[in-house]
Parts: C-alpha cells; sequence; structure tokens
C-alpha cells in the first residue's frame, strides 16, 4: 500500500464513523504565538478543545502536516540518526470534541490496524498512562490485548525513560493521559519494549497516540478541566506506511525511496562522484526537502529570526550534508520537482508553489556556497587539531566565528563535531555571541551620540536569541 493510498484509507475509516474530513492547516500556525511550527493534529482544534471556538461537527478527522524542528517537540538532532523522526512528517488523527472518548477511541484505533490495515494483532504492543484503569481495562477485556502487551507508563517526571503517557503541546494548551500502540519489527533490529531501559532502538516504534484531552494547562503550571472530555490521535503516516510495506526504516517506504533517488542525482549532478544511496547523509537531504518546501509555501523565508532561522538552519544543515557528499554547488533546490510529485496531489498548495520554493531555496544555497568551503576548512583544520591532542570539546570562541563569519549556525557546527564524537562548547559560544552584541549596542549608542545613523544591531543577534529558546527546550525532546 502506498503512503498515498494509506492516507486516504485512514480519512475514509473515520469518515465512515461519522468524522468530517477536514484539511491540513498550514504548518505556520495562524495565531497561535505558542507555537513556533504545527506540531500536531489538534493545533488547529485547539480552541475547539478549550471550549472558544465551536464547529458544525462534532468529529474530525485529518492528515496534518507537521514540523518538529523547535520547541517543546525538536527532533532535528534525531534525523539521520533514527529510523523513526523526520523534521517534516504527516499526522494522520481522529478527533472528537465532546463527543465519543475512550472506548470508541481505543475501538476504532484496533478496528482500522487490524481489520483494514490488517496488522497481526500480536505484533502490536500497547501503552496506557499508570493510573488509567479504565484504558487498561478496555484494551484488556474489550479488545483483548493480553496483559503481557500493555505496558503502564507514567508522566516521566523522574525522566527516565523516553516515554510519556502524558501529552501535552507545548508548556501550555490541551492536553491529558494518552495510551499508545507500538508494532514490534522484529527481533533483527535492536531495541527494547515500551518502558524499558532499552526502548529508545527502533525495534518497537510508536506508530499511534490516543489522547485524552481533559486539561488546559495554563503558564502558572496549573491544570484546569476542559469544558468536555475529548479525543485527539495522532499516527505518524511514514511510520505506518513502514508496516505496511514490509521495510524497517521510514526511509525506505515509496515516498522516501523516490525523494533519496533525487537527492541522489541532485548531489551527483553537482559534482559528488557517485555518492553512496545508503549514507545518512542522504536521508538527512531527503527529510530536510520536505520541511524546507512546505515552511515556504507557508509564506517563510530564510532569515536570522523565529521562523526565518529555523528554516535557514535546517536548510543549511542538508547543504553542508550535500557538500559532505561531494556536492560543490546548489544542489539542493533541484528536488524539489520529485517532492512536488509526489505530494503535490494531496497537498495542492505545494504544487501551486514549486516555483516559488525553488526559487527561495535555490538563492539560500547560492549565498551559502559562497561561505561554506571556507568554513569547513576551519572546522575540519580545527576538528584535526583536536584529534591529535585527544581534546572532545570544540572550542565556543571558533564556533561563534564559523556563525558570524562563515553562516554556520551552531547546530549545524555541533552535527559536524557530532559525526566525530564531539561536542561544542556552548557556553564559549554564548559568551561570545553576548561580548560581540554588547559591543555593536555600544558602537550603536556611540554612533547615535555622534548624531549618526544608527544601522541597528546585525540581524544575527535575532538568531541568537532563537537559539537560546531552542536550547532551553531541547531537553524536552528526551521526555516528550
Ligand atoms: P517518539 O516517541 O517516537 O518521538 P512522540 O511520542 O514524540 O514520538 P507524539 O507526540 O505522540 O510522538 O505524536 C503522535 C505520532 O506522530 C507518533 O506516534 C508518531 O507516529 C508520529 N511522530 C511523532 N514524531 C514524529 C517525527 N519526528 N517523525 C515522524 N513521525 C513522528
Ligand atoms: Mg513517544
Ligand atoms: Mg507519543
Ligand atoms: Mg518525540
Amino acid at each position: 500500500m502506498k503512503a498515498a493510498d494509506i492516507r486516504q484509507t485512514f480519512l475514509r475509516f473515520f469518515e465512515s464513523k461519522g468524522h468530517k474530513i477536514v484539511a491540513s492547516s498550514p504548518v505556520v500556525p495562524g495565531d497561535d504565538p505558542t507555537l513556533l511550527f504545527t506540531n500536531a493534529g489538534m493545533n488547529q482544534f485547539k480552541d475547539v478543545f478549550l471550549g472558544f471556538d465551536k464547529r458544525a461537527y462534532s468529529r474530525a478527522t485529518t492528515s496534518q502536516k507537521c514540523i518538529r524542528a523547535g520547541g517543546k517537540h525538536n527532533d532535528l538532532d534525531n534525523v539521520g540518526y533514527t529510523a523513526r523522526h523526520h523534521t517534516f512528517f504527516e499526522m494522520l488523527g481522529n478527533f472528537s470534541f465532546g463527543d465519543y472518548f475512550k472506548h470508541d477511541a481505543i475501538q476504532y484505533a484496533w478496528e482500522l490496524l487490524t481489520k483494514h490495515f490488517h496488522l497481526p494483532a500480536e505484533k502490536l504492543w500497547v501503552t496506557v498512562y499508570a493510573e488509567d484503569d479504565e484504558a487498561y481495562e478496555i484494551w484488556n477485556k474489550v479488545v483483548g490485548v493480553p496483559a503481557e502487551r500493555i505496558v503502564r507508563i507514567g508522566d516521566n517526571k523522574g525522566g527516565r525513560y523516553m516515554s510519556d503517557n502524558f501529552w501535552m503541546m507545548g508548556d501550555t494548551g490541551p492536553c491529558g493521559p494518552c495510551t499508545e500502540i507500538f508494532y514490534d519489527h522484529g527481533p533483527d533490529v535492536a531495541g527494547g519494549p515500551p518502558g524499558s531501559a532499552n526502548e529508545d532502538g527502533d525495534r518497537y516504534i510508536e506508530i499511534w497516540n490516543n489522547v485524552f484531552m481533559q486539561f488546559n494547562r495554563t503558564e502558572d503550571g496549573v491544570m484546569h478541566k476542559l469544558p468536555k472530555p475529548s479525543v485527539d490521535t495522532g499516527m505518524g503516516l511514514e511510520r505506518l506506511a513502514a508496516v505496511l510495506q514490509h521495510v524497517h526504516s521510514n526511509y525506505e517506504i515509496d515516498l522516501f525511496v523516490a525523494l533519496l533517488a533525487a537527492a541522489k542525482a541532485a548531489v551527483d549532478g553537482a559534482g559528488a562522484q557517485d555518492c553512496d544511496k545508503d549514507s545518512a547523509s542522504l536521508k538527512v537531504i531527503a527529510d530536510h526537502i520536505r520541511a524546507c518546501s512546505f515552511t515556504v509555501v507557508d509564506g517563510v523565508i530564510p532569515g536570522n529570526e523565529g521562523r526565518g532561522y529555523v528554516l535557514r538552519r535546517i536548510a543549511r544543515r542538508a547543504i553542508r550534508h550535500g557538500y559532505k557528499l561531494g556536492a560543490r554547488a546548489p544542489f539542493f533546490h533541484k528536488i524539489v520537482a520529485e517532492l512536488v510529485a509526489q505530494m503535490g496531489e494531496a497537498y495542492p498548495e505545494l504544487r501551486q508553489a514549486e516555483a516559488r520554493v525553488t526559487e527561495v531555496l535555490k538563492q539560500e544555497e547560492e549565498r551559502f556556497f559562497q561561505t561554506i568551503a571556507n568554513g569547513m576548512e576551519i572546522l575540519d583544520a580545527a576538528l584535526a587539531e583536536m584529534a591529535k591532542t585527544g581534546n572532545t570539546v570544540f572550542d565556543g570562541e571558533t564556533a561563534f566565528k564559523l556563525h558570524d563569519t562563515y553562516g554556520f549556525p551552531v547546530d549545524l557546527t555541533a552535527d559536524v563535531c557530532r559525526e566525530r564524537d564531539v561536542t561544542v562548547d556552548q557556553a564559549g559560544f554564548d559568551a561570545a555571541m553576548t561580548r560581540q552584541r554588547e559591543q555593536a549596542r555600544a558602537a550603536g549608542k556611540f554612533k547615535m551620540a555622534q548624531g549618526l545613523e544608527y544601522s541597528g544591531a546585525p540581524t544575527a543577534f535575532h538568531g541568537y536569541e532563537h537559539l537560546q529558546y531552542e536550547r532551553s527546550t531541547i531537553t524536552a525532546v528526551y521526555v516528550d
């Protein structure tokens, strides 16, 4: 079953259960300052859950474009390292706005997976929120999942495991206990069952989360009961496709096979010598072209602050991976055509914006290719020197110079360093940034005092503010 058919089957199934098929909302949330990018299907229904907004329907189903490259849900660092994480992915969801609750949600999920997608029941594991006896009983007594494959998981207060069966959209907003469904890819793959100490492998893959929306968390940390208990679910289309196409990694599904081939052709066409088709770098590129293209579709352009800076960071990271494979000229924008071929039917806005997306990415590449060779030379030389002395912490001053002079976002430098088991001295980087900001401020004041035109601080400073935000939330990767 192709990804496109899986999407259709999901939506039609829930339509047959009285759900209204609603279009995906943009990846840039229209009116939610708490969110950098849309990170889940429920985002567009946030106010409906909160009781501020009413719809003509009480059940909905969507295939939502999501980006998790910043804020509470940030998977940027996972891409290329796990078989299951993307920066951009499609989340299939069904929603009940004060209509059905646990019983129906669980039974719909089971019926769809086992009767329509024909997944073998014995390969499915479920987790429930530790104290949620009701959900446990429904799985065990009504659906018939044996106790050995039902795991109770708390809200990860101790932070020991990745798993967390209390779902939150962000630090504020609708939230609640959840039950999740995992698929066992079999003993050939490393990793333990959910809740075990080695659960972070790729053997037992989380495919579907069913959240029982019951609270609104406000800034003071207080949980307020929602007007009506509701349901919000999310299943990663790419992960389900991997299961249904009998492959283990998301990167082996039809859509990614096509994108990887296009990425290889583009990189080879830009000077690489028949690059390794299985390299992690190619996967990063195939992943990042989706996040970059869909953010440009929604009006973001690469820049030095906020969303524009996230886009720039993702694009430059992809370009650096192409460079690593041997590309010496712009290649990234050339993959847009294949992306449109793969996803333009489901998301017509992508097809419509094809020329613009291609042009925006091409310009960003041309800009970055002017400095990447010099920057990489400095980076490589520093790393070679470090290897000699056994130093594994990359100097913050050099990381700052790479950022300031060569346009290397610090996470790009960290990405290169990570390949050689080196970490970046973030505190040193921050100190260099602060010093430069203060110098620029003083210079600005000086100019104003002289009655000269104030030119404003260099734009890179906004990027810094943004990065700080990123860092303060990056630990959340391990607790969501
Ligand atoms: P994981 O633990 O694997 O990081 P999650 O618990 O953070 O996933 P949820 O917030 O529960 O994910 O999102 C619902 C579903 O969306 C997941 O069950 C998964 O199928 C899918 N999903 C989540 N993050 C990603 C991602 N980065 N790439 C692809 N699919 C994802
Ligand atoms: Mg999870
Ligand atoms: Mg989850
Ligand atoms: Mg996650």
